[in-house]
Order: C-alpha cells, then structure tokens, then sequence
C-alpha cells in the first residue's frame, strides 16, 4: 500500500469541497488556482462549476497548470417519466462526455438517478424496479457514445439513504452486476467510482472490490461519516472526523491495483463550507497524510 503520510502527491480535490469558502459562492478559476498553490497534481470538478467559468477557461487554466482530472462530475439521472424526458438525458449525458473529454478527465462519474420527479419533492412513480431498467438501458446507450469518445464511465453506488430521489443504485454489487452485464470483456470502458461515505458500512464491500478487479476501480472518493449525521447530503466530515476506516479501504483497493488518487469530497453546509478555503485545503492535505 502506498505511503501517504510524507507528501500529497495522490490527493486530489473535488472542487465541491471548497465550493464555499465563508458561506460564498466561490469560483472555481480561485479554487484552481488554490489548488496549484498548495502543489495539489488533480482536481475532479463538477459540471455547473465548470459551465459558470466557461468550459475554455477552466480547460485553458487545468492545462496550464497540468492538472489532473480524477474525475468529471457527473453525468447520470436516467430514468424520465417519459420517452422525451429518457432522451432529455441522454443527450445531456453525451455533452457531459464531450466536457470531460475536452478537460482529459480520467472518467465521467455517473450519479444514476431514481424516481422521476423526487428530487424535486414529488416522485411520479414508485417503481423503482422500473427506474433500475432505465437506468441500465441509460448506461449502455452512453456508453457507445463514451466508448468511441474513449471516455470512461464510472458507476457511483450511492447510500441507500439516496435511493428515491439520487440513485436507485445503492451497492457495488448492483454497480457491478450493471458493469458486468454491459461490457463482461472489461474492456476499461465501465467501471465504478468507489465512495466511502457510500459503501463503507456493506458488509460485501471488500469482496466486491476483488470482484471489481482493477480494470473497474476507477475513482476513490474520502470524507467521513459523522455521529450523529446532521443532514443527509451536506454534513460530511473530514477524514479522520468520524467513524469510516479509510485506509483499510484503501488497501483494499490497492490489493486489486488501483493506484490512481484518493479525491477528497466533503460537502459540508454547516462546517467546511463556512470555513476560509484555505484552511479547508490546508486540512485535506493534512489528513490526506494521517487519515486516509
Ligand atoms: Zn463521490
């Protein structure tokens, strides 16, 4: 397992973490730029962030400082009430390829989606049986388009907590089952992005990480989860903070090959997000070398 605890070198920061520096909206050419600062080699960056600095601005800025893209976030949200709402998505899916593409992001993180209509407050359904077949025929539509664009997808199991309204893929051993499914040569195209605030309390994770094999392992997310957890999508602790054991997870892992970086994303209304940036970037760095 590699040694975190002499550099930062394998951190990266998804740039939700210092979306807010005091409360404030914070644009992402200052979180780049804080970035580079601080010697941190790569960044994941979410889609609105990107779009609100303009797609040649921030892939211009990456270049130039030679970041790395650990991931793209996110494509996804499949299922749709009806055929236009199906191909809505689609063709959303397909630019967000064509974002990550044009920032060499090392894959396009899919948060699959659920009911439609429940992340807006009111689900029009309840099958999520239903939602699961969208999602899967989703995922195989995309993934001619990511395969001929050679952008990998990368399936985000999300807490069950999620399930309604975020995503009705809820496991590894789902995100697999869909991977195994739509490309059985693991061909390097599908895979899954491993988030431990997710999957860290299943008791088949370690064995579903063998199963994923390194062809699959394609993103490694770290926070923390907080006893109590205050807010079901924005109190994530820092590492170190609560009660997930990061390097064991990371260890496992590494046991299948995966040597690509560890992305810090805390979302964190009540904590981080009030905090000065800089310290929250000072912090990551810190528990990058002791926690995770
Ligand atoms: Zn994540």
């Amino acid at each position: 397992m590699r040694d975190f605890s002499r550099d930062h070198r394998w951190l990266s920061i998804n740039t939700a973490t210092v979306r807010k520096n005091r409360g404030a909206e914070q644009p992402l050419t200052a979180i780049i730029e804080a970035c580079a600062k601080r010697g941190i080699r790569a960044i994941s960056t979410w889609r609105d962030q990107v779009a609100a600095a303009g797609l040649p601005v921030i892939s211009k800025l990456v270049k130039d400082h030679a970041l790395e893209l650990s991931g793209y976030c996110r494509g996804g949200m499949f299922p749709a009430f009806d055929a236009a709402g199906i191909k809505a998505a689609h063709d959303d899916n397909r630019r967000a390829v064509d974002e990550a593409c044009e920032l060499n992001a090392a894959c396009l993180v899919l948060v699959v989606g659920a009911l439609p209509g429940a992340l807006a407050g009111k689900a029009i359904h309840k099958d999520i049986a239903l939602s699961r077949t969208q999602v899967s025929d989703g995922i195989a539509e995309l993934l001619e388009y990511s395969k001929a664009n050679r952008m990998p997808l990368a399936i985000e199991p999300l807490h069950p907590m999620y399930a309604a309204d975020r995503a009705c893929i809820n496991t590894m051993e789902q995100a697999l089952d869909i991977c195994d499914a739509l490309d059985p040569g693991r061909s390097g195209a599908l895979g899954v992005a491993v988030d431990v605030y997710h999957v860290w309390w299943d008791p088949k994770l370690e064995a579903q990480i063998q199963r994923a094999g390194r062809e699959r392992l394609m993103a490694f997310h770290v926070c923390d989860w907080l006893t109590p957890t205050t807010d079901l999508l924005n109190d994530r602790g820092m590492m170190g903070d609560g009660v997930i054991d990061i390097p064991k997870i990371r260890g496992w892992m590494e046991d299948q090959g995966f040597a690509g970086y560890s992305e810090v994303e805390i979302f964190s209304s009540g904590n981080w997000w009030q905090r000065e940036s800089a310290e929250v970037l000072d912090t990551c760095i810190a528990r990058h070398r002791s926690a995770v």
